[in-house]
């Protein structure tokens, strides 16, 4: 399984924008700074991008609260809003191959998972959100008195939205979709990982017709143009994703304006395998389910738990699997995982490996770099792995499974549950008991019964505990971005 960057079958897109959106114009950034882009393939630099710092951030959110309170924005009627966004959807699927490769070129994420998973997501959000527009309604209450009482529910205002490198559009499309469909603007700042698709999305915006000013995107780094987006008093709210460490900061820095804040954030998520499940389906689905992204997923199932008598069998059946993934080119279709995003993340994971091993987990497959060049990690399984050790308690973000043993039911929602983690969950069996017991009794925002990584627009997603705050997605998503104004009239 050696890394094998081999002749490109889906063309490498050529970079089209690498500056600033501010206010309906592309820009340099004021200091002038850029920074390099790398593909993770190669170790190659992509493209210098303007840097954006605070400078930028303060005319971005200008421009944001400029085109929140006057202009066209404030005055279009629902339904054209709602057009935008359809337009904006029609404009991503009319690009996608386009979009695909540069996700593809930036990330590294597979070809075929950009093409098959990321953008008809993308797409299928901005679709979602586009038929909310003009459906974003209060309502009459009966009060006391002679009064008429109704509420509205209006715009947040301008909305900073802070995203990671993981699933950039896809994150975009979660953020933009209900921002846009509830009012508000935003200022938006990728991943310095991954700015590229960002900035491509935003010329797609302008060609779609948002008005100047109700899309700023502001590439740069967290700690200077992220922290000036969640400092500055003309934001009204902050969505973010990424580690909980950063919420941490973020949520400290946005009481002194008491922002409205999001969180989705990180995960070591529970995948409990019964034994009477169909264990073909359920190996499918612990290897999709922790693999799936280069294991780059918030939501990855990291601890595989799996019903003593059946273990064996199941570990066998799974590193057969396992085994046959086809690691090299992202560009290649036939590629079933690229490299980890950079450097950081590589050796991170790499430093949880050489734990695992140290702590005493057994190391079935993987266990290593692959290849001499590019951010490629080994699929690797860890067996007897326990509840203590680091590669059972820490989010690793990377290809890295760790299987843990369990006799029966009690026991396993016990320790699914010891985590301060609660983003998801999943339970494969046919016995539908079992399945409710584990759905009711895992503290996770989303439990998945006999599938994993089911997503879907309409559906909210989001994280108890240390994992989040608030939902995206479905009707739920909406209410990050609208506040409730209630007005009381006196008949007469
Ligand atoms: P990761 O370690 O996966 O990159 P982070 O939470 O560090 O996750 O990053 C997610 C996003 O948060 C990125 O866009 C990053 O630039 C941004 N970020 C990092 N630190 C801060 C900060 N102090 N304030 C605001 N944003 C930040």
């Amino acid at each position: 399984m050696t890394a094998t960057l081999t002749a490109p079958v889906t063309a490498r897109p050529r970079v089209r924008q690498t500056r600033l959106l501010i206010d309906g114009q592309w820009r340099d950034s004021v200091s002038g700074k850029t920074f390099a882009t790398i593909d993770p393939a190669t170790e190659m630099k992509i493209a210098d991008v303007a840097e954006g710092d605070r400078t930028d951030i303060d005319l971005a959110v200008k421009a944001a609260r400029k085109a929140f309170e006057t202009g066209p924005w404030p005055a279009m009627d629902a339904r054209h809003r709602g057009r935008l966004l359809y337009k904006l959807a029609d404009l991503i699927e009319k690009n996608k191959e386009e979009l695909a490769a540069l996700e593809t070129l930036d990330n590294g994420k597979p070809i075929k998972d950009s093409l098959a998973a990321d953008l008809p997501l993308v797409i299928d959000c901005f679709r979602y959100y586009a038929g909310w527009a003009d459906k974003i309604h209060g309502q009459v209450i009966p009060v006391r008195g002679n009064y008429f009482t109704y509420t509205r529910r209006e715009p947040v205002g301008v909305a900073g939205q802070i995203i990671p490198w993981n699933f950039p559009l896809l994150m975009i499309a979660w953020k933009w979709g209900p921002a846009l469909a509830a009012g508000c603007t935003i200022v938006l700042k990728p991943a310095e990982q991954t700015p590229l698709t960002a900035l491509r999305l935003g010329e797609l915006a302008m060609e779609a017709g948002f008005p100047a000013g109700v899309i700023n995107i502001v590439p740069g780094f967290g700690p200077t143009a992220g922290a000036a987006l969640v400092e500055h008093p003309g934001v009204d709210k902050i969505a973010f994703t990424g580690e909980y460490r950063t919420a941490q900061v973020i949520m400290k820095a946005a009481s002194q304006t008491l922002k409205r804040v999001t969180f989705e954030l990180g995960g070591k998520s529970p995948n409990v395998v019964f034994a009477d499940a169909d264990l073909d389906a359920a190996v499918e689905g612990a290897h999709f389910g922790l693999f799936f992204n280069q294991g780059q997923c918030c939501c990855a199932g990291s601890r595989l738990f799996i019903e003593e008598s059946v273990h064996d069998e199941f570990v066998a059946k799974l590193l057969h699997s396992v085994k046959k993934r086809k690691i090299g080119d992202p560009f290649d279709p036939a590629t079933d995982q690229g490299p980890q995003v950079d450097k950081a993340q590589y050796d991170k994971i790499l430093h949880y490996i050489e734990a695992g091993k140290k702590e005493g987990a057994r190391c079935l497959t993987g266990g290593g770099r692959d290849g001499d060049k590019g951010f490629f990690i080994q699929p690797t399984v860890f067996d007897n792995v326990t509840d203590k050790m680091s590669i059972a308690t820490d989010e690793i973000f990377g290809p890295v499974l760790s299987v843990l043993k369990f006799r029966d039911i009690n026991e396993v929602v016990d320790r699914a549950n010891n985590t301060f983690y609660g983003l998801a969950a999943a339970v494969w069996t046919r016995d539908v008991g079992k399945a409710h017991a584990i759905a009711h009794r895992v503290r996770a925002g989303t439990v998945w019964v006999n599938c994993y990584d089911v997503f879907d627009a309409a559906a909210p997603f989001g994280g108890f505990k240390m994992s989040g705050m608030g939902r995206e997605l479905g009707e739920k998503g909406l209410d990050n971005y609208t506040e409730v104004k209630t007005v009381v009239i006196a008949k007469d």
